[in-house]
């Protein structure tokens, strides 16, 4: 794929901000659409071409990339521009939305005769700032060949995990996984400072042994064994609780449709999505740790 492509990016928040701008920063032309002012003005500055609606910035693009809150507010844009791109166009979802909507979403655009796929990511505000966010992409092989130039631009890991959908799937299984396993870990932390066994002795068993995993050695829940945790910043994200929240809800409304047994993904959502609704949706999702303290009667040591 030649630099010469031209790229519409539509949704310029948090994430979609900063990639857009490394695909300026690479020699890209990147017509942007985004609804809010703040987004439009950083926008400006980081060198795209910044239109009034998301029709316009499509009209003439290779190819176009949605960076969007929710499936929903996907499936309304799909509507608005799938009439007016031109021939041929590819259509890059990396939003973070329901398996189901992706399919959907994916459907759509190929019923109008175009390419789709979807390419959610991982790595945060930091990963699309760094371009070093990790894309997780379903959809045709061919059609990722076509995406993988702009994917590497923004990310540096890329994966194609299958087809239509299989990217979002494994967004959501990973995060499973990982708010599943926070959870495990900070109960563990939990009856260990109860039982008198510190956590510095904790982690260097566990972190030696068969409970090692990443929420426990990169993202460890109390504040000592690893200094660069959020844990020893008062728990400033991070990955935050809310965006945790809102993983683990797309992965129970996909365990839900599939009819899965997963009794542990299903408690990780509705425990997230409490602490979530409790008002500590800005914190790292570690702090979940401060949760389980809190309903055990239990205090930090
Ligand atoms: P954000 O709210 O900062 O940005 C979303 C942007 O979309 C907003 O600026 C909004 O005005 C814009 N928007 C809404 N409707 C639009 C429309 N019809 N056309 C064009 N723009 C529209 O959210 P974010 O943090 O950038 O997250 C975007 C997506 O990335 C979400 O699906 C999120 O789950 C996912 N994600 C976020 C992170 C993170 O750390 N923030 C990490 C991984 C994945």
């Amino acid at each position: 794929m030649s630099t010469k492509l031209s790229v519409a990016f539509l949704g310029l928040g948090h994430m979609g901000g900063p990639m857009a701008a490394n695909l300026v920063k690479a020699g890209y032309e990147v017509v942007g659409y985004d609804p809010v002012p703040a987004a439009q003005k950083q926008a400006l500055k980081d060198g795209l071409s910044v239109v009034d609606t998301a029709v316009a910035a499509v009209t003439d693009a290779d190819v176009v990339i949605t960076m969007l809150p929710n499936g929903r507010l996907v499936l309304d844009l799909y509507d608005d521009i799938l009439a007016v791109a031109k021939e041929n166009t590819l259509f890059v979802d990396s939003s973070t939305i329901d398996v189901a909507d992706a399919r959907e979403a994916a459907d759509r655009a190929h019923a109008a005769g175009y390419r789709a796929i979807d390419a959610p990511v991982s790595g945060g505000v930091a990963g699309a700032a760094a371009g070093t966010l990790a894309f997780m992409v379903g959809g045709s092989k061919a059609d990722f060949a076509s995406a993988r130039p702009l994917l590497e631009v923004m990310g540096r890991k890329v994966v194609h995990c299958g087809g239509s959908g299989v990217g979002q799937a494994a967004k959501i299984c990973n995060n499973m996984i990982l708010g599943v396993s926070m959870i495990a870990i900070s109960e563990a932390f939990v009856l260990g400072e109860k039982l008198g066994l510190s956590n510095q002795a904790l982690f260097d068993v566990a972190s030696n042994a068969s409970g090692q995993c990443w929420a426990l050695t990169s993202n460890c829940p109390v504040p000592g064994p690893v200094l660069t945790t959020p844990a020893n910043n008062a728990y400033q994200p991070g990955f935050a609780v809310a965006l945790m929240d809102k993983d683990l809800s797309l992965a129970a409304n996909a365990l839900r449709a599939n009819g899965i047994d997963a009794e542990l993904g299903l408690r990780a959502a509705e425990l997230y999505k409490r602490f979530n609704t409790e008002g500590a949706g800005g914190l790292d999702f570690s702090a979940i740790i401060t949760d389980i303290r809190t309903r055990s009667g239990a205090t930090a040591v």
